[in-house]
């Protein structure tokens, strides 16, 4: 019997595989879950690539991010344009952000490595990378736009995508950055944060995130050269000296989307496939989460 089958596992497929009540088959593409909430190790250090924290307004998402194990505090981010500090309430996962989605997941068997690179809409079946066919009676998107459209052929829906250069520059002992997270004034940078903004206890790297303008211009560079620049710009947000043992960088070619709230919160783009995610009701994790959990409970009645 075909199953409801899941595409990535990021926060909204997260959202959704906790909350439905049906059988899943989940396919990701990538090696380990988290989509766009994404940490690497190098030694003892975390670098946290993609999203920083998540913010909730909702009950509903507090709940899940208590029991995921992230931590909610209050952090003072330095917001270059005004020359202030200001607090905000935010919820971080200390191993890094892709954390928060394993609890969505528990006790669910993922197919890793396993992209989807075409769907026949008249068969009801997707074809994978390594030639598989799977059939579904639903299929659930929760993939980005640009990805989804690519795949669909057609999607009636305006949404733009801005790709992110994410730098992470490992410090020796001796050296230390402040302020923890910076949101800088600038045209080249749009986030700067030491590790200590999530976790105290390793040893320090600091992130930075090139500003979409940037991002765009500086995409198909080498990575020295992406480096090179990065290294340059932070020495104006600190007066320490900084000795760099390591550095890596990350491109999402799909980072950020400029889709604002909306009050739709998925899209039923058929009678069998559901898309979810960032872009339907709004740009940030907790929209994501939001967009994934309310189709779940859709499809459970
Ligand atoms: C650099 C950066 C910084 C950010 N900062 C913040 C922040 O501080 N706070 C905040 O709230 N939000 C932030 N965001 C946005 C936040 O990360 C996203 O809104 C959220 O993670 C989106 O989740 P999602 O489930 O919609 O999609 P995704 O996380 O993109 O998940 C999609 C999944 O689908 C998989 N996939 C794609 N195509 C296929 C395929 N063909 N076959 C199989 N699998 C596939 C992908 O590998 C991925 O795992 C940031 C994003 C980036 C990139």
């Amino acid at each position: 019997m075909s199953a409801t089958v899941l595409i990535g596992t990021g926060i909204s497929a997260s959202a959704f595989s906790n909350q439905f009540k049906g059988n899943l088959e989940i396919h990701e593409k990538a090696s380990r879950v988290g989509g766009r909430l994404c940490a690497r190790n190098y030694q003892e250090y975390i670098i946290q690539y993609g999203a920083q924290y998540a913010t909730s307004s909702n009950s509903l998402f507090d709940d899940y991010l208590n029991r995921s194990g992230a931590t909610n505090l209050t952090s003072s981010i330095y917001i270059e344009e005004n020359n202030t500090y200001e607090d905000k309430n935010i919820w971080v996962h200390e191993e890094g952000m892709q954390f928060i989605t394993n609890y969505g997941f528990l006790n669910k068997k993922i197919n890793f490595n396993s992209e989807v690179i075409s769907i026949n809409q008249k068969n009801n079946s997707i074809n994978l990378r390594d030639g598989k066919i799977v059939n579904y009676s639903k299929l659930i998107l929760s993939i980005p736009h640009p990805q989804a459209l690519k795949l669909l052929g057609e999607l009636n829906y305006e949404c733009d995508f801005e790709p992110c250069l994410a730098i992470g520059l490992c410090l020796d002992e001796e050296s230390s950055f402040e302020p923890y997270a910076i949101r800088p004034n600038s045209k080249d940078i749009s986030w700067i944060a030491s590790s200590k903004f999530f976790n105290k206890r390793i040893p320090e790297s600091v992130l930075i995130h090139f500003s979409p303008e940037r991002s765009k211009e500086m995409y198909y560079k080498n990575k020295e050269t992406i480096i090179n620049f990065a290294k340059e710009k932070i020495h104006n947000f600190t007066s320490s000296n900084l000795n760099i043992i390591y550095s890596d960088i990350f491109k999402w070619k799909y980072a950020l989307t400029n889709k604002k709230m909306n009050q739709e919160r998925y899209i039923k783009y058929s009678d069998s496939i559901y898309l979810i995610g960032d872009w339907i009701n709004g740009p940030r994790i907790e929209n994501a989460f939001l967009s994934g959990y309310s189709l779940a409970m859709d499809l459970n009645h």
